[in-house]
C-alpha cells in the first residue's frame, strides 16, 4: 500500500502552466471528436490489470530528483503505468494536427499519450511527464490508444541511446508491460495477433509539436494560436524576451537552428527516424515519437526503415535534413497566419537550409577528424568517401569507428585489399573488386596526405574521433533481440543494452560482440529492416 511518507515520488512539484494558461476543451467526457477552440482535452489514463516494471533509467529519473529507492517503489509501478496519480498531477491530450506524407491530415493530436504534469526539480527545471499507451483520448480516432512492448521497448532504449550520443531527444523515464494484450496486424496483411501492452513514461520540457500549431492556423484559431505561442515563449524560450512580433519571428528563427543541429547529429550517427510528419517534430527540436525508426547497418542514404515509406521513399537516410526544412516551411506557414510577414520566415528557413549544409560538413570533417580550417578539398574528399561507402555493402558504425586506427603508412599491405584495420566493415568482400579497391586506395592515400598537413598527433586525433563516431548504437537487430527475449518475460537484455549504450563512445572490451556487423538473419527480417507504424 502507498505510504505518504515513504518516497519523494509522492511529494514531485508540480506546476501545471500549459493546463493553467491555456484554454481546455470543455467537454469532460471522453469520446472521440473533433475538437475546436482549445489546446487539450482533461482525460484519464485507464488503470491495467497487472503493470510490471521492466525497466527504468536511473539518468532519467535523476531528471526528477528520484532516488533508485523510488523507482523501485510499488507506488513508481502504478503511477507510471497510469493506475494512480500523484497529487498534482491533471492529466490531459494536447490537440494538434499534422502533414502527414506531405499531405495535410487535420486533426491527429495525442491518440495514446497522456501528460501527467510539468514537474519542477530541485535546479528549476520543467519536466513535463507523459505517458504513451495508457489508453484512449478524445483524439484516438478509431485506435485504441495503446501501445504493445515491441514498439515500447524501442522508444524507450532508443531515447535514452540517442541522449547518451549526444542527440537531443525527449527521455524515457520507464518501460512497464500492462499484463494485457493488444491486437495488432503489424504488417496490415490481414495477420493480427494479440502482443504483451505495455506503457512508456517519457519526458520532455515540452512536448508541443509543429501540429499543436498548424492545427490552430488551419482552422483559423488564430487568438489560441497567439497565446499558444506566448505560451512556448514564456515556458521554454524565456531568453527570446516578452511574447510580441519580434520574439515570434525569433522564435521560429530558433526552432530551425535547433532542427537544423537536431538532423545533422541523425546524420552523423546513421539514426532514420522513419515518420517525420509534421505532427512528429518538436519546437524544442527533440527527436521525438520512436516508431518505424533505424539505425544504417550499411551506409545507405536511400533506406528508409519504415514499410509504409517503402514506395516513396520520403523519409529516407539521405532526404532526413530536405524534409526536416520542408517541415519547417509548414510551421512557418502557420506562423504567417499570425505575423503576417513572410519575409522573416523565409530568412530563417534559408538560414536553416544554410546551416544544415555548414553543420554536415563541419559534422563529416568530424567523422575523418580532419582539424584546421576546412575548405572546398575537404569537402571533395568527404564526399568521395560517401560515394565509396555506397558502392560496396559498408558498415557505417565500424567503418567510421575503425577509420581513426588507420596506419600512417600501409601502402605495401593495402596493395593486395583493404586496410587491415577497416576489414570487418564490409558485408560483402566479393564486391570489393579491382576498380573499388583502386578507388578506396585512391581515396585514402588523399586521405593521408590531408591527415599528414595537420600536424596533430594520431592519438590525439583518435580522441576526437572516438567522441564522433559511436562505437555502440542500437541496432535494429539488437533491439529485436531484446524485444524477442522481453516478450517471454527477460528483461536482462534490455538491462544490458541500456548499459551498453550510456557509454556509447566508449571502448568496452567485455562488450565488443555487440560492435559486430549487422547478423544475416537480420537482413530481411520484420522488425530489423522493415518496420511499420503498427505499435
Ligand atoms: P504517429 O505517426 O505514430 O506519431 O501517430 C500519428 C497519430 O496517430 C497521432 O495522433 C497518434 O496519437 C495516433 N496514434 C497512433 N497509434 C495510436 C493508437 N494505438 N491509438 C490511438 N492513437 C494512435
Ligand atoms: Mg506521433
Amino acid at each position: 500500500m502507498y505510504q505518504p511518507d515513504s518516497a519523494p515520488l509522492s511529494s514531485l512539484s508540480f506546476d501545471n502552466r500549459f493546463t493553467r494558461e491555456l484554454p481546455a476543451d470543455p467537454q469532460p467526457d471522453n469520446h472521440r471528436r473533433q475538437v475546436r477552440w482549445a489546446c487539450y482535452s482533461r482525460v484519464q489514463p485507464t488503470p491495467v490489470a497487472k503493470p510490471r516494471l521492466l525497466a527504468w533509467s536511473p539518468e532519467a529519473a535523476a531528471l526528477l530528483d528520484l532516488s533508485e529507492a523510488d523507482c523501485r517503489s510499488p507506488l513508481f509501478t502504478e503511477v507510471f503505468a497510469g493506475n494512480r496519480l500523484l497529487p498534482g498531477m491533471d492529466p490531459f491530450a494536447m490537440r494538434y494536427g499534422g502533414h502527414q506524407f506531405g499531405s495535410w491530415a487535420g486533426q491527429l493530436g495525442d491518440g495514446r499519450a497522456i501528460n501527467l504534469g510539468e514537474v519542477v526539480n530541485r535546479r528549476g527545471e520543467r519536466w513535463t511527464l507523459q505517458l504513451k499507451g495508457a489508453g484512449p483520448t478524445p483524439y484516438s480516432r478509431r485506435a485504441d490508444g495503446l501501445a504493445v512492448l515491441r514498439s515500447s521497448l524501442r522508444e524507450f532504449l532508443c531515447s535514452e541511446a540517442m541522449h547518451h550520443l549526444g542527440v537531443p531527444t525527449t527521455r524515457a523515464l520507464s518501460l512497464i508491460t500492462t499484463g494485457e494484450t493488444v491486437l495488432r496486424d503489424m504488417f496490415y496483411d490481414g495477420n493480427p495477433r494479440q502482443e504483451p501492452g505495455a506503457v512508456v513514461c517519457r519526458l520532455a520540457p515540452s512536448f508541443l509539436r509543429f501540429g499543436n500549431f498548424e492545427i490552430l492556423a488551419a482552422s483559423d484559431e488564430g487568438d489560441l494560436l497567439r497565446r499558444l505561442l506566448d505560451n512556448s515563449i514564456s515556458t521554454d524560450f524565456p531568453h527570446l524576451g516578452p511574447p510580441g512580433e519580434e520574439s515570434y519571428q525569433n522564435w521560429f528563427a530558433e526552432i530551425c537552428r535547433r532542427t537544423a543541429s537536431m538532423v545533422v547529429h541523425w546524420q552523423r550517427v546513421g539514426f532514420v527516424h522513419g515518420v517525420m510528419n509534421t505532427d512528429n517534430m518538436s519546437v524544442l527540436g527533440l527527436t521525438i515519437d520512436y516508431g518505424p525508426y533505424g539505425w544504417l547497418d550499411d551506409y545507405n542514404p536511400d533506406w528508409t526503415p519504415n514499410t509504409t515509406d517503402a514506395e516513396g521513399r520520403r523519409y529516407r537516410y539521405g532526404n532526413q535534413p530536405a524534409i526536416a526544412g520542408w517541415n519547417l516551411l509548414q510551421l512557418g506557414n502557420a506562423l504567417y497566419t499570425l505575423t503576417g510577414r513572410a519575409e522573416p520566415l523565409q530568412e530563417a528557413l534559408g538560414q536553416y537550409h544554410a546551416a544544415v549544409e555548414e553543420e554536415m560538413q563541419a559534422m563529416l570533417a568530424a567523422k575523418l577528424g580532419l582539424s584546421g580550417p576546412s575548405s572546398e578539398a575537404d569537402t571533395a574528399l568527404g564526399e568521395e568517401l560517401l560515394a565509396i561507402l555506397t558502392l560496396a555493402e559498408t558498415d557505417m558504425t565500424i567503418f567510421f569507428r575503425r577509420l581513426s586506427r588507420l596506419p600512417d603508412d600501409a601502402q605495401a599491405e593495402e596493395a593486395a585489399g583493404p586496410p587491415a584495420v577497416l576489414a570487418d566493415a564490409w558485408y560483402r568482400p566479393e564486391q570489393l573488386d579491382a576498380a573499388y579497391l583502386d578507388r578506396l586506395r585512391r581515396w585514402l592515400a588523399a586521405y593521408r596526405r590531408r591527415l599528414q598537413g595537420d600536424r596533430l598527433p594520431a592519438v590525439e586525433r583518435q580522441t576526437r574521433m572516438d567522441r564522433t563516431n559511436p562505437k555502440y548504437v542500437l541496432r535494429n537487430s539488437l533491439a529485436q533481440q531484446a524485444i524477442e527475449r522481453a516478450e517471454q518475460g527477460d528483461a536482462g537484455m534490455v538491462e544490458e543494452l541500456l548499459d551498453l549504450l550510456r557509454h556509447p563512445y566508449d571502448e568496452q572490451p567485455e562488450r565488443e560482440h555487440f560492435f559486430a556487423k549487422r547478423p544475416e538473419w537480420a537482413r530481411n527480417r520484420p522488425g530489423c529492416s522493415m518496420l511499420s507504424c503498427s505499435s
